[in-house]
């Protein structure tokens, strides 16, 4: 359900972008979502779609782009791929880690015309 908040500052800042490039129709927005985020993209398609109506932003496309998690064990500095937040280390066990990537939610691209 938090899609909904997230996919309103989306919105917010297509629109605030699209006045500044002078006012044209948004064709695309390149959303840039971590694996390790809890953002669900269909969720904010979904709501997308709704709040977008009567927008400058209506009928765009959304193209998502999922980032891969990374994270470095603090005990024995090893690189890994966590599957999610609760992992542990698979060199040494540790649940101690800091995720490098994974968790970033931002848009990348907007084209407007
Ligand atoms: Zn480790």
């Amino acid at each position: 359900m938090h899609e909904y908040a997230v996919t309103e500052s989306i919105l917010e800042i297509v629109q605030t972008e699209a006045e500044k490039a002078g006012g044209g129709q948004v064709e695309s927005i390149t959303v840039v979502i971590g694996e390790l985020s809890t953002f669900v993209d269909d969720s904010i398609e979904f709501y997308f779609q709704a709040l977008s109506q009567g927008t400058i932003a209506e009928g765009a496309t959304l193209i998502f782009e999922k980032v891969e998690a990374r994270a470095v064990c603090c005990e024995c500095g090893m690189e890994f791929k966590p599957t999610n937040i609760y992992y542990s280390c698979p060199g040494c066990h540790s649940p101690v880690f800091e995720v490098k990537q994974g968790q970033e939610l931002y848009i990348d691209n907007l084209e407007i015309n």
